[in-house]
């Protein structure tokens, strides 16, 4: 890393909290951390570092893949929802618990340093890659709006160049889309992938079926987080749509046409998705601080040990779980949202308001939209399934979307589609450079090709 060429410290003199990455958790301490010091007549900074000026509620990337959802509806704007919060579009590329300097750089200056008094560690996860040849090449993820929006416009331009493609093995090889990863979030993906293939077989006139989805997962079941009855469920539901489901498979090589599975099989595709889990942002890699499955270590209060004024929540941190004594918490909106909130708390206690208290939530479960007319969800241990569970999902999302106009743009999508099929432009916005795991996510990764 070059030295800084400057800084960008501001209101000298008054104290400054820096929260790094506005996602659900850093989001959430941001906002609340802001009412806090406002009620308590406080005029400590807080400066938000995020590559993007949006908060990303990526439960709903799947339908932004599939077509039916806008991209804009997921993304909260920032300088909208957090007017009292210094903006600092930029990446923290490095930073140093000693010194309290964070280090960012954008496309748009060089490395730039900012110094602070306490600091909260909310930069999410990233795709988890494995060394397959191949697949930083020829694979995408689905954590950003990139790599939701490529998949969706490599989808509709495979298809659309498979219409008029005379090779038979190309024309099926352009209409073969394989996912890697049955967990609920790659199996959401294959499902809304389905729905858009589907709306484009009937517009065409021709079978769906002659559009194959093939779903991988090295797991002995699809989505085993929703337990053993839904699993079986959404496994006939997905067969049953024509998915070809293949457990305790996944992929040996990617190619630019053609991915070979672990079982030898060769299957001709242009189309893959690798949705198989998540691990820690790269930035936490500069910390030299102890992790545990590629998260950041810290107390239930939220503090790193050792640096009583570093703080660290969501997929970034190894949070302990109280209500599993000796397991974490997993990767998931529904913790990194609360965590955000004792984050601020914590936070504010740290800066003399207020008691900071530990991290205590019980999992409340989870709804998966699986495409038209069916989702399973288990909110507080009820199954559900079919339209039951399509109605709690969606309105679940709905709600829990952080801003208002963002929810009504989402409720008129669905309701919008509850009439009339989804649309199937192709923009063409996203090229294959932009979506890739690098430019996307950020990810340095040297896989074999
Ligand atoms: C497709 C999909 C579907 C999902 N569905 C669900 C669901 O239904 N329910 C559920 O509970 N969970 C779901 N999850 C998981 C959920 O999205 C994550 O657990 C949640 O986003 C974690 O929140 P976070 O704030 O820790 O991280 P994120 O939301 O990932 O936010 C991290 C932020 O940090 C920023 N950042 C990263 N590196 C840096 C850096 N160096 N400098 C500055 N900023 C940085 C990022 O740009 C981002 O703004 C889903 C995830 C995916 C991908």
């Amino acid at each position: 890393m070059p030295d800084p060429e400057g800084t960008i410290d501001s209101n000298a003199g008054s104290r400054r909290v820096v929260i790094v990455g506005s996602g659900f958790a850093g989001f959430t301490c941001a906002r609340r951390l802001c009412r806090t010091l406002a009620a308590a007549g406080d005029d400590t900074e807080v400066v938000l570092v995020t590559p993007t000026d949006y908060m990303l509620y990526t439960p709903l990337l799947p339908d932004v893949a599939g077509g039916l959802i806008d991209p804009r509806f997921v993304a909260v704007s920032l300088t909208d929802a957090l007017p009292r919060v210094r903006l600092v579009v930029a990446t923290a590329e490095s930073i140093d618990p000693i010194r309290k300097t964070i280090t960012v750089t954008s496309e748009y200056h060089g490395p730039r340093e900012l110094s602070w008094d306490r600091l909260v560690l909310t930069p999410g996860s990233v795709t988890k890659l494995f060394d397959v040849p191949g697949l930083a090449d020829h694979g995408r993820g689905l954590k950003t709006v990139a790599e939701a929006l490529y998949l969706r416009e490599q989808l509709l331009r495979q298809l659309e160049l498979a219409d008029h493609e005379d090779d038979p093995g190309v024309r099926q090889a352009r209409r073969t889309v394989v996912v890697v990863g049955a967990s609920y979030a790659g199996t959401e993906l294959v499902a809304q992938l389905r729905a858009l293939a589907d709306a484009y077989a009937a517009r065409r006139a021709f079978a769906p079926s002659e559009i194959r989805f093939v779903l991988l997962d090295m797991a002995d079941r699809v989505m085993p987080e929703v337990g053993e009855k839904l699993s079986d469920q959404v496994l006939a539901v997905l067969r049953d749509r024509g998915i070809d489901i293949r457990l305790g498979t996944s992929l040996k090589e990617l190619t630019g046409d053609h991915v070979v599975l672990t079982d030898g099989t060769t299957v001709p595709t242009y189309t893959v998705a690798w949705v198989t889990g998540v691990t820690g942002a790269p930035v936490l890699g500069t910390l030299d601080l102890p992790m545990e499955r590629g998260r950041l270590i810290v107390d239930a209060k939220l503090r790193v040990p050792g640096h009583p004024d570093v703080f660290a929540g969501g997929d970034a941190a190894a949070v302990p779980d109280l209500t599993k004594p000796g397991e974490i918490t997993p990767p998931t909106a529904q913790h990194a949202t609360r965590q955000g909130k004792t984050l601020a708390r914590n936070v504010a206690a740290s800066l003399g308001i207020g008691v900071a208290k530990a991290y205590k939530h019980r999992d409340m479960g989870l709804v998966v939209d699986l495409g038209p007319r069916f989702a399973v969800a288990n909110p507080l241990g009820l199954r559900l399934s079919g339209l039951p569970a399509k109605a709690v999902t969606r309105a679940y999302h709905t709600y829990a979307v952080p801003r208002g106009i963002n929810r009504w743009a989402i409720t008129l999508t669905y309701l919008t589609n509850a009439v009339t099929s989804r649309p199937l432009t192709l923009l063409g916005l996203v090229g294959p450079e932009e979506s890739s795991f690098g430019a996307s996510e950020g990810i340095r990764h040297h896989a074999r090709t």
